[in-house]
């Protein structure tokens, strides 16, 4: 009988499903890729076959105007790979259409996360635990002093900011695919119904989510307001990188706002002059990483993608098998 899980390689650019030559999130064109979800990290263009949830292909195909060689898998179905291996597909709470990939080979059950979180998010379906035999688990804030906040308060606090300067607008830094429309999203269950204007760059996204059956209200572009005037006290989104640059300057006096996990670190947010940090994540922060694990409770544990030592380190605490892998590539797109 050959060793525990030989079947499954982490190599630096993606981890192989040796019997059925299948890549995991590789970092580079492969003939056959199992994609977790949309992150330009994880999902890359060029592959032969590529097979995702029905979302996460739309995405892509949004993204790289290919679909060639798509093939979808819906939550919970099982597909048939070569070499005797069976694919499902299962919630990972990530973003629209990301999964958990859950493998099947030889009486050995291996998840591989992808990206996870564990909050409740109204744009996408919620990370079920499944029990295996080899837990592959992401770490991006694999470390005790990432905890994120209840959204619901950071949304109270950027509606607060709002409210009290009438004549500005608060400008809120956010990731195209998922960070987007999550704050839309909750911005909208906390009752504010005014429009929310976007940078172009998120419009095609966000009307892909309302596609999918994600409701986000009156949005409107900035370039199609009439003036400043039209922006005071209004909510604006715009992807990370137009923050500081010459766009922001059309707006009236922007209060400069960022959602990310890593407004936690106060030098990330000084980096980016970043008036009002807003900590949320789509990632798991650290006391999910760990409960999760528990509740999935593996006999074998990996862990990649991240700060790997100190979950490792957590894992030799509490007396469970674990070991990091190092994998290239993946840059936290969508933290
Ligand atoms: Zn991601
Ligand atoms: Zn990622």
């Amino acid at each position: 009988m050959s060793a525990p899980f030989s079947w499954i390689r982490p190599e630096p650019w993606g981890i192989h499903v040796v019997p059925a030559d299948c890549w995991i999130d590789p970092a580079r064109p492969v003939a056959s890729a199992l994609v977790t979800h949309g992150h330009a990290d994880h999902a890359r263009g060029g592959h032969g076959r590529t097979i995702a949830t029905p979302a996460t292909l739309a995405i892509m195909a949004l993204r790289y105007q290919t679909h060639e060689g798509a093939q979808p898998v819906h939550y919970g179905e099982t597909i048939r790979l070569p070499g005797g291996v069976e694919a499902t597909f299962v919630p990972a709470g990530h973003v629209l259409g990301s999964a958990q990939i859950l493998l099947d080979h030889a009486g050995e059950r291996v998840v591989v996360t992808g990206d996870y979180k564990r909050r409740p998010d109204p744009t996408c379906a919620p990370f079920a635990v499944t029990r295996c035999d080899l837990f592959v688990t992401e770490a991006t804030f694999g470390l005790p002093v990432f905890t994120h906040p209840p959204i619901a308060q950071e949304i109270a606090t950027l509606l607060a900011r709002l409210a009290a300067h009438p004549d500005r607008c608060v400008l809120v830094g956010a990731y195209a695919l998922g960070k987007a429309q999550r704050v839309i999203a909750e911005l909208r269950a906390a009752g504010h119904s005014e429009p929310i204007y976007l940078h172009g760059a998120l419009e095609r996204m966000c009307r892909l989510y309302e596609e999918w059956g994600v409701a986000l209200g009156d949005l409107r572009l900035v370039a199609d307001a009439p003036g400043k005037d039209a922006l005071r006290g209004r909510i604006v989104l715009c992807p990370p990188s137009a923050l500081n640059d010459r766009w922001s300057r059309r707006l009236p006096d922007p209060i400069t706002a960022m959602a990310s996990g890593w407004m936690r670190v106060r030098q990330r947010a000084r980096q980016r002059n970043v008036e009002l940090p807003l900590i949320i994540s789509d990632h798991a922060d650290w006391g999910e990483l760990t409960r999760t694990i528990a509740e999935v409770d593996p006999p074998e544990t990996w862990i990649t993608h991240g700060r790997e030592e100190a979950l490792l380190r957590w894992c030799q605490l509490h007396q469970r098998r674990a070991r990091a892998l190092a994998l290239v590539g993946y840059e936290d797109e969508g933290d």
